[in-house]
């Protein structure tokens, strides 16, 4: 019998404080803003909806914000915005959530998977450039559980072969790269404001950008009477897209992506108080790092203090797993380790996606053929050898509480299991893996 609960010994627990997890924090101002968009029965507008665009963008660094239904139709029409379209192939990292890479299959184009950087869990950039072709257009690249991607590398690859970048900051609004706003740095951003993100609207999704042609093309594809209304868009774009000009005033894409106006008053609300319980939750984070960097086999996944890069929100954060200095214990058998004291834990993160068969042969729109391929020149489609890293994040990576309030002696509850199981992980070794 040892000292652990997984090997016998007493189980450590921790109250759970529903105070540190709470999320989205809503208030009252958040349900008068609601009620007051019910009671104008102005659901349907978008007069709240560009006054939270407005103050969007300037929060987050940039000349245009448009607000979407959700993330996906946000992303969508970034892509879309870009030129993606039938036999176009974009770079997107495997080990994300579906929407980074869905709308490109939806668009007609290809997906052409890159790899994850282990210690970042973003796009390896040197896992970028040989996979761009003739018909490449653009690199998704995501902020996976707020990590700010190494940007400065992409956006070189991109200017070289004149690709856009689009940032996915679903994970990570609010971050810092190098002291710039995540969604401000590539070329045009789309980020989900639904419910479980860190910043919140209720259910929707915003476009960031500094370019106008990608903004009035991302306004033609979904928010058609928009164009209509102003005239100074119309007049860019018969600059910029004047093939587009003689459809001006009809849904370009088939869709409609308006927000629900309940959503943008609400967000404008959560937005106002973002900045103050975003900074509370990196307090809370970084908390739980600082007092466990001595420990062997984690390491905290977030940038260094100095690099003026953040966290942001720190969504559904996870820990870098060192398998080789705690004597080869296995992700698995850790985070067992820990569940069973009373901490649950899950080795992994998203299913990496060009393990499923959605990439592989599902035809979406009767093609007869794999969607994924149905317009492409070449076939992009992978398995676990060329993306070892998004295959195997099990082996190196885990989930880790994302608390939202900093009150250390709470904290210190969870500090004190992992202390517990990493100082004596030894008795892990005699675990059989295949047996948990
Ligand atoms: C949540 C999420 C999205 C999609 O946003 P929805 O608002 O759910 O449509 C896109 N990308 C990533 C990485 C996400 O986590």
């Amino acid at each position: 019998m040892g000292v652990l609960a997984l090997t016998g010994g007493y189980k450590a627990g921790n109250s759970v404080s529903e105070e540190l997890f709470k999320w989205p924090i809503v208030t009252a101002e958040d349900e008068n803003a609601v009620i007051e968009v019910l009671r104008a029965g102005s659901m349907s507008g978008t007069d709240i909806t560009q006054i939270f665009e407005k103050e969007y963008a300037q929060w987050n660094g940039v000349k245009y914000a448009l607000g979407c239904c959700n993330g996906t139709a946000a992303l969508t029409e970034a892509l879309w915005a870009c030129g993606v379209g039938a036999g176009d192939e974009v770079i997107c990292p495997s080990m994300t959530y579906w929407a980074s890479a869905t709308p490109v299959v939806a668009l007609g184009g290809t997906v052409n998977f890159a790899d994850i950087d282990r210690n970042t869990l973003c796009i390896d950039p040197t896992d970028i450039e040989h996979r761009i072709g003739p018909r490449t257009k653009a690199i998704v690249v995501v902020h996976y559980a707020g990590y700010p991607c190494d940007m400065d590398a992409v956006m070189d690859i991109a200017a070289r072969h004149d690709l856009k970048v689009v940032e996915d900051v679903s994970h990570a609004q609010g971050g810092l790269y190098k002291g710039r706003k995540l969604g401000s740095i590539g070329h045009i951003a789309g980020t989900s404001l639904m419910a479980g993100k860190a910043l919140v609207a209720g259910e929707g999704g915003m476009v960031t950008t500094n370019d106008q042609r990608l903004f009035d093309r991302c306004v033609a594809f979904g928010h058609y009477e928009r164009l209509v209304a102003s005239n100074y868009s119309t007049a860019s774009m018969s600059l910029s897209s004047p093939e587009l000009l003689p459809y001006v005033g009809l849904p370009l894409g088939g869709v409609k992506h308006r927000m629900n106006q309940t959503c943008s008053a609400m967000g404008r609300v959560q937005l106002r108080n973002y900045p103050e319980r975003c900074a509370e939750i990196q307090k809370a984070m970084n908390y739980l790092w600082d007092n466990l960097s001595d420990l062997p086999g984690i390491k905290a996944h977030r940038p260094a203090s100095d690099s003026g890069s953040t966290m942001g929100g720190w969504y559904l954060p996870k820990g870098i797993f060192c398998s080789e200095e705690l004597e080869g214990v296995s992700c698995k058998v850790f985070c067992a380790a820990l569940t069973a004291e009373g901490l649950p834990c899950r080795p992994g993160a998203n299913t990496a996606l060009h393990r499923h068969r959605w990439f592989h042969d599902f035809d979406i729109y009767g093609h007869g053929k794999p969607s994924v391929t149905a317009f492409s020149e070449r076939d992009v489609r992978q398995d676990d050898s060329t993306l070892p890293n998004a295959a195997h994040c099990e082996e190196f990576c885990f989930t880790v509480p994302w608390f939202k309030k900093y009150i250390p002696e709470e904290i210190d509850q969870y500090i004190a299991i992992y202390r517990k199981v990493l100082t004596n992980y030894r008795e892990l070794l005699s675990i059989d893996p295949e047996k948990i």
